[in-house]
This record gives C-alpha cells, sequence and structure tokens, in this order.
C-alpha cells in the first residue's frame, strides 16, 4: 500500500469496511464529543457576531468584569461599586483558592508569550484601602464603569511584591495578575533609565501601562476568555489617559491575536518594544 492511498479513503474498496457515522457515534458517546477545539471553534464564531460598545451614560456596568447590569441583579459593595451576580459567585474567598489562580496565571501567561518570569515573586491578598493607598488612586464611585485598579506591583530591594484585592472576582483576579505580572517582567527586563531617553520621560507611563494592557487582553484572549476580553479591550480604548494612549500605540504595533493563538509577534520579543 502507498502512503498517499490514504487520500483515496472512503473511495477504495478496503475503506468500505469502515463504518464512518459509526465511528463517530461511537467515539462521541465515549466522550470525544465537544473536544477542546470544537469550543474554541464555536466560542471564535460566536465572538465575531459580537461588537461591545460602552454606553457610559445610559447603562450600569458590572465594575470588575464590565458585563451590563441588568434590573437589580447586583451586589453594591460598601465604596460603592456594583458587581453582577456572575462576580459575586466566583469571589476568591481563601488564600488557597487566591494561590491556585495566581500558580495557573503565571505559568499560562509565561507560555503563552514564552517567558519566564524567574525572580523572588512575594504575592499577597490585601484590602481595597491598602491597594488605594499604594496606588495612590482617588476613587469615585459613578453610574459607568468604576473599574478601580484591584492590583499593583512593586520593586523592592528583596525582589518583587504583587497585591491582588481580597474579595476580587476570579475572572477580574485573573486579569488583574496577567497586567501586575507584564509589570513585574518589565522590571526584570527594562531599564527606566533607557526606556525615559528613548521614548522621552512624559511617555515612560504610557509604554509601561500600555504594554501590560495590551498583555492583559491578548492574556483573557489566550485563555479564551473571549467576551472578557472584549469588555477589557473596550474600556481601555475609551481612556484617554496613558493606558488608553499607550494600549493604542501597542495594538497598533502588535495587532492582537483575536482567536488567542500566541504564535505571534509581541512586545515580549524585542529590546525596544516600540
Ligand atoms: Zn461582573
Ligand atoms: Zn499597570
Amino acid at each position: 500500500m502507498n502512503k498517499r492511498d490514504y487520500l483515496a479513503f472512503g473511495g477504495s474498496p478496503a475503506a468500505a469496511a469502515v463504518d464512518i457515522a459509526g465511528s463517530i457515534e461511537y467515539l462521541k458517546a465515549n466522550g470525544f464529543g465537544n473536544g477542546y477545539l470544537e469550543r474554541a471553534r464555536g466560542a471564535v464564531d460566536a465572538h465575531r457576531t459580537r461588537a461591545f460598545e460602552f454606553e457610559p451614560l445610559n447603562a450600569n456596568y458590572c465594575d470588575f468584569c464590565f458585563a451590563k447590569l441588568m434590573g437589580g441583579e447586583f451586589d453594591r459593595l460598601a465604596d460603592g461599586r456594583e458587581r453582577c451576580m456572575r462576580c459575586t459567585r466566583s469571589v476568591l474567598r481563601t488564600g488557597e483558592d487566591f494561590e491556585l489562580m495566581f500558580a495557573e496565571v503565571k505559568r499560562n501567561f509565561e507560555a503563552a508569550f514564552q517567558i519566564s518570569i524567574n525572580a523572588a515573586l512575594m504575592v499577597r491578598m490585601v484590602n481595597a484601602k491598602e491597594i488605594a493607598r499604594r496606588s495612590r488612586e482617588t476613587f469615585q464611585p459613578t453610574p459607568g464603569v468604576d473599574a478601580r485598579a484591584l492590583g499593583f506591583a512593586e520593586q523592592h530591594a528583596q525582589g518583587y511584591s504583587l497585591f491582588i484585592e481580597n474579595g476580587s472576582p476570579r475572572l477580574a483576579a485573573i486579569s488583574t495578575t496577567a497586567h501586575e505580572l507584564a509589570h513585574i517582567w518589565q522590571y526584570l527586563n527594562w531599564n527606566v533609565g533607557r526606556i525615559e531617553q528613548r521614548y522621552g520621560a512624559h511617555h515612560r507611563l504610557a509604554v509601561y501601562e500600555g504594554m501590560a494592557a495590551w498583555a492583559q487582553v491578548q492574556y483573557l484572549l489566550h485563555i479564551q476568555e473571549f467576551d472578557g476580553a472584549d469588555r477589557q479591550e473596550s474600556y481601555v480604548l475609551q481612556r484617554t489617559d496613558e493606558y488608553g494612549v499607550g494600549f493604542r500605540m501597542f495594538i497598533e504595533r502588535y495587532p492582537l491575536s483575536r482567536d488567542g493563538d500566541v504564535d505571534i509577534d509581541t512586545p515580549f520579543r524585542h529590546p525596544h518594544p516600540l
């Protein structure tokens, strides 16, 4: 039998013995249906038909995942933020939940962007006040979106610390962790003096935050959180600060891989990201 005869499959006498429909039934019955690739294709198709845009004035959104809030089905937190039921149900409650999430995101993030983050990393859950104090953010809850930072990364003499707000919903925690891991990678691989020299000191924040926002959205696409990626992207795009400006520069230079396949050019591959 010649190797290329398999192309005649179904048309050759030997193939008549194979019951194709029966084989598919058999495989499905044994749990091989609805596989990883089939689900991914379905999610990509569903995503293509959807375009998400904020209507900042007429609608209310979950401040954690940016999903539109319908009716009275949401929680109002003590600080005024609103949280959808899906986010409430997925809140990371214990240190163990948090550690498992972090280990998984770090592993996937490194694999997705083909990097390794080899550094002493201290990871801690802290309360919202601590996050606000450290990120020097002032916060005024409003309708629309009040996405407060849920985490931050810090560089110090002993290594790096990553802080995530306790009580973060799972998807928000994953998204924040990806963003902060990008910053830790920058601290390890970039020299702030050289970044300022090349892009100008006044662009430093846009370069750092733009890339972190790019990595955050691309990471969500990679793990097939297509809706979450879509909303995160829309949210960053409507920002007019360094995050929004920087993100636009990065998606222009490094178009996002919409199906999540990360075999693409990324800012992680260049000594000068832009
Ligand atoms: Zn939500
Ligand atoms: Zn950042």
